[in-house]
């Protein structure tokens, strides 16, 4: 009977450890990290979008069963910090510096994920990092609307499971769109979700952007990988269809499967 009572007591005591501290809350170490890199000395706009993005990725995380780290720390973007990141998520910048865009490199092209917003894809035809243009679709940043305005978007695929709670086009609010030049629907690797519907053009006041292809999300297939155009200003998360937008897009790229090379 004392063995019986022995073992119980080591049981609930190992049970005790195991969840830490006496909380009765399931440790997040058993759900996949999330690493969130943003930046704070930034344009504004940019700043507002970062700040309820992380609400809203925090607020999810017990639901939608991701542990969630989030840093300014850009450096932190090493093969180290990132050896055991399930998905890495860039709200409002990119890197900085050749290590890290090294570091970068070698996690996407060994099995990481990426979810990427608005600037954190801008890259310019004088931008040196032609591996980033290509795992983006090719193309450089274009044109971009001016004021921001809200557009029509047309769901290209609403199968996907990016997009299975997304009607075939939505009033998306105020943004601002940036054109790419080419488009990455011609790469053809690159699998449009969403785009710009032709009813907004020419979409813009003080800058225009012409009647032109405008993909807004899309994935290039190559990588487990998904950008979003939508993240300037503090009206993204009003719309139902964004935030389901951007909870299933997470969920998506927490699903994919490990490679034979890595994550
Ligand atoms: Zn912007």
């Amino acid at each position: 009977m004392k063995t019986k009572i022995a073992v119980f007591l080591m049981a609930v005591m190992a049970w005790g450890m195991a969840m830490g501290q006496g909380s009765l809350a399931p440790t997040p170490a058993a759900h996949p990290k999330v690493v969130i890199f943003y930046s704070v000395g930034i344009e504004y706009d940019h700043l507002l979008f970062a700040q309820q993005a992380l609400q809203f990725f925090t607020a999810n995380a017990n639901k939608d069963k991701y542990t969630l780290v989030a840093t300014t720390d850009w450096n932190q973007l090493n093969d180290e910090f990132l050896k055991d990141v399930k998905v890495m998520v860039w709200l409002d910048d990119e890197v900085h510096s050749q290590a890290q865009r090294d570091a970068f490199e070698k996690y996407m092209e060994g099995g990481g994920a990426w979810l990427g917003f608005h600037v954190s894809a801008y890259n310019d035809r004088s931008s040196k990092w032609t591996w980033f243009r290509s795992f983006l679709g090719g193309g450089a940043f274009g044109l971009n609307n001016w004021p921001p305005l809200p557009a029509k978007l047309v769901v290209e695929d609403t199968t996907s499971p990016v997009t299975k709670r997304l009607p075939q086009s939505f009033e998306a609010p105020s943004n601002e769109w940036y054109s790419w030049t080419p488009s990455p629907r011609l790469d053809p690797n690159v699998k449009v979700l969403i785009s710009l519907d032709k009813s907004n053009f020419p979409i813009g006041i003080k800058d225009v952007i012409p009647p032109t292809d405008v993909p807004v999300v899309w994935t290039n297939t190559k990588y487990k990988m998904l950008y979003l155009n939508m993240g300037h200003g503090d009206k993204i998360f009003t719309s139902d269809e964004q935030k389901n937008l951007i909870e299933d897009g997470l969920q998506w790229l927490l699903s994919r499967q490990q490679t034979a090379t890595g994550k």
